[in-house]
Formats: C-alpha cells, sequence, structure tokens
C-alpha cells in the first residue's frame, strides 16, 4: 500500500531527525527542511486518518485539552532519597552498606541530581504509553498527553528493549529555555517564572498541551523497572537506556570506591555551574541490581542509593544601596546594589529584592551585611540579614511612596505584590518602554531603530508614544546626536515598511497588558480586525479559546482609555494593518477545515 508507507517512511525519518537533535544534540538536516517533512506528514494524516498513530511525530505539536488529570497507580513504588550534606555522613552511609552486604566488593555509580518534576514512563512493545508524575509516591496524574510534546521522550524505542517496563527520570527545564521564557513574560508585563524547576513541573499540568510543546523542557532518565529486564547493573541501566533511545547525561560515572565517589562530587560541585540544567546534588548509587535488592527499602526511601546535596552558594556582602526600576508596565522592582562579590564563579553586584513585603520580612536596611544565594533561581537573592554586623545608626526601610522617574504615588493592586506606577502616560520609562516595545522584533520589527534612539527621540521631544514615530521627518533627525544622513533615511524608511506588518503584530505591539505574541493571534483570529475587538466586551472575550479573565479586563481597559483610542486611531490613518488580509482569512478557514498546525523554526 503506497500511502501508508509514504507516512511511515516519514514518521520514521522525522522521528530519527527528532532524536538526532532533542537527544544527540546533533542535527542533520534544517530546521526549515524538517517543518517541510512534517507538514508533509500532516497533510496526509489528514487525508488518510485510517493511519493514525497517536505516537505520530505530529502529535510533538500539542492541542489535546485534559481537563482533569487522571489519578493512576504505580505498578512499583516512586521513592524518595535520602539526603546528606557531609562527607562524614556519606561515609557513614557506605559503611552501613558494606555492613549489610558483608565482606564483598562494592562498587557505585554516581550521576547528578537533576532538579526537575520526577515522571514515570511506561512503554510496551517498545511504544510509549503513559507518563505518570510521582505524586505521593504510590499514585500520581496521568500527564500522558503533555510529556507527548517533549521531543527528547521517545515514542518508538530502538534496539533490543524489553518488551515491558517503565523507566523513570526528570522532567528538566534548562536555562537557556527557562531564559527565554521569562524574557518574553517580562516583555509581556508578566512577572517572571522563579525558577526552572517549578516551572517545569507547572508545564506538565498545563490543560493545552499545545502549550506544553512551546516550552523547551527536556527529559533525563536514570532508572528503569520491571522484571526480566537482563539488566545487572546501574551503569548498564545507564547505558542500555541510552541505546533505546532515551536522553541520559553523558556525566555519569562508574566508582570503584568513596575516593572517587568524593572526587566526582568535587568535581560537579565545582563545576555544576557550567551545566546546561539546574542540579542540586550527586546521587550515589550501588551498582549491583543484586546487591541493591539485598539492601532494601526503608519506609520511605531506598538503602542502597543516597543523594549528597550541593550547599547553595552563599555569601556575604554589603548592601550599599536600595535603588527602584520603574518596567514598561509601570511595575516597580526594588534592586539592591551590592558591595562587588564573587559568587558562584560570577561577580554579583546586584540582586533581586522582589517586592516590599520581602523586604520587611527580612528587615532589609541599607548599610546591612547580607548573605546573598545564587540557587535555583537565575538572579541573585538575598535571603537574610547578620544582624550582628548592623550598623548603630541603622534605620528601618522606608519603601519608596512614589514613582522614582515621574514621583506619581504608586499604588498596589489587592492580591499583587508589585507596587505600581499609574501614571502610564507621563512617566518616562513607561512611555520609552512601550515604544520599545512596538518596534522591537516579534512586534513591528521596524529596521533602522533601536532602543537607545527611542530614548534619545524621546529626549529630544521629538516622539512621546509610537504613533509619533509615523509623523517623524528627516529634518527633525539630521540634527540629532550620531544621525547621519544615511541613517535617518533608513529610520524612516523602516518605520513606513512596517505598515506592511500584519495585524496580529501590531495588536502584539500596541502594547495591551497580557496580550503577548500568542494572545494577540488568537484576538486576531477570532475578531479579523480592530474595530469588533474593540466593541467586544469582557463575556464576549472570555468565549475565546484561552482568554481568560485577566486577560479579557485588560483588553476592555485598554480599549476604554480615550488616549489608546487615539492612537489606534492614529495608526490607522497611517496605513498600518488593523484587520487580517484576504489571504489570512482565507487561510484561516482553509487551516480550519483542515486543521492542519503550521510549525516553525524548531518547534
Ligand atoms: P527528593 O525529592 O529530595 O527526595 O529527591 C528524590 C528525587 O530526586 C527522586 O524522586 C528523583 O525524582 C530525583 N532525582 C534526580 N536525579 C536523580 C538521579 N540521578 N537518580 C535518582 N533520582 C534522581
Ligand atoms: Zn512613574
Amino acid at each position: 500500500m503506497k500511502v501508508k508507507e509514504q507516512i511511515e517512511t516519514l514518521r520514521e525519518e522525522l522521528r530519527k531527525h527528532n532524536y538526532n537533535y532533542y537527544v544527540l544534540d546533533a542535527p542533520v538536516i534544517s530546521d526549515f527542511d524538517f517543518d517541510m517533512k512534517l507538514k508533509e506528514l500532516q497533510a496526509l494524516e489528514e487525508k488518510y486518518p485510517e493511519y493514525a498513530d497517536p505516537n505520530s511525530p505530529t502529535v510533538r505539536v500539542g492541542g489535546t485539552v485534559t481537563k482533569n488529570f487522571e489519578t493512576v497507580k504505580h505498578e512499583q513504588r516512586m521513592y524518595s532519597l535520602d539526603n546528606s550534606y557531609s562527607k562524614e555522613e556519606l561515609l557513614e552511609w557506605e559503611k552501613r552498606v558494606h555492613k549489610n552486604l558483608g565482606n564483598t566488593d562494592v562498587t557505585f555509580t554516581c550521576e547528578l541530581k537533576y532538579d526537575g518534576a520526577s515522571i514515570s514512563l511506561s512503554y510496551e512493545n517498545g511504544v510509549f504509553l503513559k507518563a505518570v508524575t510521582r505524586g505521593d509516591g504510590f499514585q500520581g496524574d496521568d500527564v500522558t498527553a503533555n510529556v507527548r510534546t517533549i521531543k527528547s521522550v521517545p515514542l518508538y524505542l530502538k534496539d533490543d528493549y524489553p518488551s515491558k517496563f517503565d523507566i523513570r527520570g526528570e522532567i528538566v527545564l534548562p536555562f537557556d529555555g527557562f531564559n527565554k521564557m521569562n524574557e518574553e513574560r517580562i516583555k509581556q508585563g508578566e512577572d517572571p517564572y522563579m525558577n526552572p524547576r517549578n516551572t517545569a513541573a507547572g508545564s506538565l499540568k498545563l490543560q493545552d498541551s499545545a502549550l506544553v510543546a512551546e516550552r523547551p523542557l527536556e527529559c533525563l532518565l536514570y532508572t528503569i523497572v520491571g522484571s526480566d529486564l537482563g539488566i545487572s547493573s546501574q551503569w548498564e541501566m545507564l547505558n542500555k537506556a541510552r541505546k533505546w533511545g532515551f536522553k541520559v547525561p553523558e556525566i555519569a560515572e562508574e566508582c570503584k570506591n568513596t575516593e572517587e565517589v568524593l572526587a566526582f562530587i568535587e568535581h560537579w560541585d565545582r563545576e555544576r555551574h557550567k551545566l546546561p540544567y539546574e542540579t542540586d546534588g550527586v546521587v550515589v548509587k550501588v551498582n549491583s541490581l543484586q546487591q541493591q535488592e539485598e539492601l532494601g527499602y526503608t519506609a520511605k526511601s531506598p538503602r542502597w542509593a543516597l543523594a549528597y546535596k550541593f550547599k547553595a552558594e552563599q555569601v556575604e556582602t554589603i548592601l550599599e544601596k536600595i535603588t527602584y526600576q520603574v518596567g514598561r508596565t509601570g511595575a516597580i522592582t526594588p534592586v539592591a546594589n551590592l558591595k562587588p562579590v564573587l559568587l558562584a564563579g560570577t561577580l554579583v553586584k546586584r540582586a533581586s529584592l522582589h517586592n516590599a513585603d520581602q523586604i520587611s520580612k527580612l528587615d532589609i536596611r541599607e548599610g546591612d551585611t547580607v548573605f546573598v544565594e545564587k540557587g535555583g533561581e537565575i538572579i541573585p537573592k538575598i535571603v537574610g540579614v547578620d544582624f550582628s554586623k548592623r550598623p548603630t545608626n541603622s534605620v528601618p526601610t522606608h519603601y519608596i511612596e512614589e514613582c522614582p522617574e515621574c514621583h506619581t504615588v504608586l499604588r498596589r493592586k489587592e492580591g499583587e505584590a508589585q507596587h505600581f506606577c499609574p501614571n502610564d502616560s507621563g512617566c518616562p520609562p513607561q512611555i520609552t518602554g512601550r515604544i520599545q516595545h512596538f518596534i522591537s522584533r516579534k512586534a513591528m520589527d521596524i529596521e533602522g531603530l533601536g532602543s537607545e534612539t527611542v530614548e534619545l527621540l524621546f529626549k529630544e521631544g521629538l516622539i512621546e508614544n509610537y504613533a509619533d514615530l509615523y509623523v517623524l521627518t528627516k529634518e527633525q533627525l539630521i540634527p540629532l546626536e550620531r544621525m547621519a544622513d544615511k541613517s535617518a533615511e533608513n529610520l524612516i524608511a523602516g518605520v513606513k515598511k512596517s505598515c506592511d506588518i500584519p495585524f496580529e503584530r501590531v495588536l502584539f505591539g500596541l502594547g495591551i497588558r497580557y496580550v503577548g505574541e500568542t494572545v494577540a493571534k488568537k484576538l486576531a483570529k477570532a475578531y479579523k480586525n480592530i474595530d469588533a475587538l474593540m466593541a467586544a466586551s469582557m463575556d464576549e472575550l472570555i468565549k475565546v479559546d484561552e482568554i481568560g479573565e485577566r486577560i479579557a479586563e485588560s483588553v476592555v481597559d485598554f480599549f476604554e482609555n480615550e488616549i489608546n483610542i487615539d492612537l489606534v486611531n492614529r495608526l490607522k490613518e497611517y496605513g498600518l494593518q488593523f484587520s487580517l488580509t484576504e489571504e489570512q482569512l482565507e487561510g484561516q478557514t482553509e487551516k480550519l477545515k483542515d486543521k492542519i498546525f503550521v510549525v516553525s523554526g524548531v518547534f
């Protein structure tokens, strides 16, 4: 059968490319070629639903909605690990192991302790069946649809896998991807996520698997459970799992004795900051599975394994001054300016103080000697004050009441931790921030205009909002510092060219709070033009897929504001796109009909 073969071949090919890219980190084709093949497969699967496969590479883009995650019992319990915080504790554990096993040789496997969300994956006959969170160890939540979208989880296995087994590991969010997600959030005026672990765990419980698919999650595996596996050691287990197609980190070591274990720990305690994902220690395991069985379990954890926890690196330094930053949305962030200090390999000069509550809870004051830590969070944080070193003339911190930039009295919404400056139309960093957002790559992508130029134009009184960009003249620009003839022309040409930018990106560019790229697309699709959107009520907006109350309220607020209405009207006049094009409208009905999901880039 020809079509069936064609589908099979495409799936096989895509599976390989996925594996190369996400497990081996070594892609062999371009993202574009990959997308083309994926689209081809999607089209075929749509046309021939009789060849559907829940584990086809096309499911990686998600699209399943889970309202309630079903509770599933683990066939074998998922245990915790005993922790140790010192070498002495580790040596004592090793002694106990030797004592319990009698006088035999014991070797160990050392692995990193990945800090993410524990997961158990089930496979039967080489096919991915389900994924369950750890839960209480006895039973967890079925998050299969979401885990299917994680590209390093193999949906089909290779080589000599056993017919039935579970494999356990950790779902993590590498720093790189985490930071990118946060940059996006900050741009959209949302609070950044606190740390990769919580975000990874939260991702597994999202209802829409398409949203999970967009997150750069990875699944690192370390334990296989089942019967008749034909495996005799932990070390062999890692190697087998790797061979079957799982992502098993190369950083692991078979150690003959405690000296080697300690060397591994010391090495990675020093080097862990260079790892792409969070780790909070080393897991030492008795290598032989038979010895593991002999040692058995306590009520909570295996006797054959121990987690050696790294200490969060902490240093003491002086908090010289507390300053306050005003973001694009007016949110105020207090910042601790520190006497520079070396921490986890980087020179730290500033730390986040989060908000007023945090400052008063820890009673942090200027002049204090504070403890700075680099834990799971990317930005160092202050975890406490060394009160014994507090100067005698110290005074409690009085949180600012006025905006440091425009002196408007700050406000704080009920239930929100952050203060904000309500003067959104007159507060300089808010004004320039909005314009900078408007011209940014994912919005209007204006060539020849950068953030610094925006600040300069504002300072010179040439622009007060993004609509003003469209009436700039060359004569106005030439006298500016560092503005040559050519750059003035480029700027004006770039602005003009942005009139072709599609509606959804214009909508994103407007800077409505909580309306990020994805939401803007959804709204553009649902309303098709700005007039319809401006006329929409809260109730109508909420009916749109994935638009919640918070977003709906923000949209309504935005378009109730005279200033914003005026801006939109001006932009319309200048020729910006405020409705979907014929082409987009056509594509939309077609897309709905075929239900094809377009994936771009390294999705
Ligand atoms: P804890 O949550 O502190 O009790 O630590 C136990 C958890 O560490 C286990 O449930 C695993 O999810 C996780 N873990 C991370 N890396 C490893 C690893 N290499 N081997 C075993 N468990 C690990
Ligand atoms: Zn202000």
